[in-house]
């Protein structure tokens, strides 16, 4: 259930990182608007605590984080209607980690490009891309299964 805005400990203590609207605390993150006037109704939303990487956050905080972000969701596309509603989760300015929720105007088709072009301009080769594929395959099995054994980790990371 969203706290009262009021109620909000920001900016965060370690980077300073801050809304520029605060509209409502939720389970363990904030959400405010972004000042963008190509997306009215852009928000942020932003993890409670100083966390650099998504992956890092334990399960359970990761589950209500996502679990915020669709509350915020539905609240924009209740107000906004967008013909599409985008989720960003980049890191790249702003360490601190935070989504974009970015709606797509009725009027506009611009949302059909796959990525945004800026994103798709350093393509590797096929068989890099293929090898770096399974790499991150490997990595992925071995995440899911904490008993796997020194040797796929190994494979995992090229070494072995
Ligand atoms: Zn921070």
């Amino acid at each position: 259930m969203p706290r009262a805005a009021e109620d909000a400990a920001y900016p965060c203590r370690s980077c300073s990182f801050s809304l520029w609207l605060l509209i409502a605390r939720l389970d363990v993150s904030h959400l405010g608007l972004y000042d963008d006037a190509r997306f009215p109704g852009r928000c942020l939303l932003v993890f409670d605590r100083h966390v650099e990487d998504f992956s890092t956050i334990p399960p359970e905080d990761a589950a209500r984080f996502v679990g915020d972000l669709q509350h915020a969701a539905r609240a924009i596309a209740a107000v906004v209607k967008p013909a599409r509603l985008n989720y960003a989760l980049l890191g790249n300015k702003e360490p601190h980690v935070h989504f974009h929720l970015i709606p797509h105007p009725a009027s506009s088709s611009g949302y059909r490009r796959k990525i945004p072009s800026s994103l798709n301009a350093g393509r590797r080769s096929e068989a890099r891309y293929a090898a770096r594929r399974g790499r991150v395959r490997t990595r992925s099995r071995c995440a899911r299964r904490p008993g796997v054994s020194a040797l796929a980790r190994a494979k995992a990371r090229g070494k072995a």
